[in-house]
């Protein structure tokens, strides 16, 4: 083969930008399990979900079969405003660790809400306009998914409607506004704007709210409220549809230079931006047709594929969510009040627990001082400022590549760099003075919240 000089920086051109995005699903052999209804543990029906999520969405999170769903102009063109996203060869982080390896990540940070999320974020409020809906809530952890949304629904003329986890609404006042300024309300949960955040605060007085509370909110708010649907920002099979787009152009833009990643890595909260790094390459090995290692990385405090369990729970606090059936730490579970990596979710995407199952893919864990010095390097390495949820996958992308100057090895490391760390200073500076530790759950701590599983038979 002949090399052709790689660039820094490897771009497509707008016309390349994919013009639908893959299902994985339908390459599965073993699909991933159904939602399951709360009450009478069947499969949910389409107008089950119909009450809670937008009709295209429904028919996107139910077909297992589809392989492609065309991405309409709208969106296509709205994507325009920031895609498609560079794909980077990280040539002085090579050469500052001395490795053979060639690395390189897909940049997913170049626009305001700084993360991939925004690639969802336009096709479900897309989606919801089309219905002629008013408005839509959700929930925001740390304030990413928040503000893709806002930026979305300001975009298309719908309201948003966010609860905000009470301890980032007070940390982060700086996300806040910037959701404001498209036009969002924002609301710290628990609240007392919803029947579940009464008793949450009436069981917890003074907790400072989890992602699972917020969650069971703002499908309270869409269900009790004429108009509105719900919209979550991971975890859901159709968010790792719309972020196919991730992989679909990192395979364009590699496909363009003969280049094949060996190993592919992403981190991993509820499992949507590692699913559409990875989509493409995956289908390919289900077809048999090529092969790749697929590395998950997850953060100790919290990590739902290295130790927990495979089984259906509830991905709410408030048990109002249909049951998923995924790789999971419990619905009660809440990672430490020192954890300031992001990635918090207890449980994992379905697609993503079935293909870990059937050892297609693997995970790993890591401890967040040690992804903060990743972070850090990198920052002074490649310039780019990470999010700490990023940097969950520069640590194992380059112990990946440390691994291959002992041994000599001239991999091709591919990682997704999901976003910018403008907004996480507090940590970062945590890190800096000190003040960082490493809780990491114990096995009694996990047992405890396995016992409260729900038992589905
Ligand atoms: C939300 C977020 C993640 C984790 O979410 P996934 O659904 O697992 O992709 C990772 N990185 C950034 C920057 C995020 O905002």
């Amino acid at each position: 083969m002949s090399e052709k000089k790689i660039p820094y920086k490897i771009y497509l051109e707008e016309q390349e930008m994919p013009t639908a995005w893959y299902n994985l699903r339908a390459d599965m052999k073993n699909k991933p399990a159904p939602l399951l209804n709360p009450g009478t543990h069947q499969p949910m029906t389409a107008e089950e979900l119909g009450g809670v999520f937008c009709e295209e969405l429904v028919k996107q999170e139910l077909d297992n079969d589809t392989a492609y769903f065309d991405i309409p102009e709208d969106i296509r063109n709205f994507y325009k405003m920031y895609r498609p996203s560079p794909l980077v060869r990280a040539y002085c982080l090579e050469e500052k660790l001395k490795t053979p390896a060639k690395i390189y990540y897909k940049f997913e940070g170049n626009n305001t809400s700084g993360s991939h999320k925004l690639n969802s974020a336009i096709a479900q409020a897309y989606y919801a306009k089309k219905q002629g809906l008013k408005g839509v809530t959700t929930e925001t952890g740390a304030g990413q998914w928040g503000t893709a949304l806002s930026m979305a629904c300001s975009y298309l003329g719908l309201d948003c409607k966010v609860y905000m986890v009470k301890c980032s609404y007070e940390q982060k006042p700086f996300r806040r506004e910037v959701m404001r300024t498209y036009g969002a309300s924002v609301t710290p949960s628990p609240s007392m704007e919803t029947e579940v955040g009464k008793k949450i605060l009436a069981e917890h007085p003074g907790t400072t709210g989890s992602l699972g509370c917020a969650i069971s909110e703002a499908v309270e708010k869409a269900v009790t409220n004429e108009g509105y649907r719900y919209v979550l920002g991971s975890v859901l099979n159709q968010v790792l549809l719309h972020q196919s787009v991730i992989g679909l152009e990192t395979k364009t833009a590699f496909d363009k230079y003969d280049i094949k990643p060996d190993v592919i890595i992403g981190c991993a909260g509820g499992g949507s931006n590692l699913g559409g790094l990875i989509a493409p390459f995956m289908g390919e090995k289900l077809r048999g047709e090529a092969d790749y290692r697929f590395i998950a990385v997850e953060p100790a405090s919290c990590p739902s594929l290295t130790r927990g369990t495979y089984a259906y729970d509830f991905c709410d606090t408030g048990m109002v969510c249909p049951l998923a059936k995924m790789y999971t730490l419990g619905s009660d579970f809440i990672p430490s009040a020192n954890h300031a990596g992001g990635l918090r979710y207890h449980g994992m995407s379905s697609i993503l627990s079935q293909l870990y199952d059937d050892g297609l893919m693997e995970a790993v864990s890591v401890k967040q001082t040690d992804v903060f010095e990743a972070a850090e390097y990198f920052a002074r390495v490649e310039g780019i400022l990470p999010a700490p949820e990023s940097s969950h996958a520069i640590r194992a992308a380059i112990d990946e590549a440390v691994k291959c100057r002992e041994t000599g090895e001239a991999k091709t490391i591919l990682f997704g760099l999901t976003g910018t760390g403008y907004f996480d200073m507090v940590a970062y500076e945590k890190f800096h003075d000190g003040q960082m530790d490493d809780y990491i759950p114990t096995d009694e701590d996990l047992a405890k919240y396995r016992e409260m599983l729900p038992k589905i038979d």
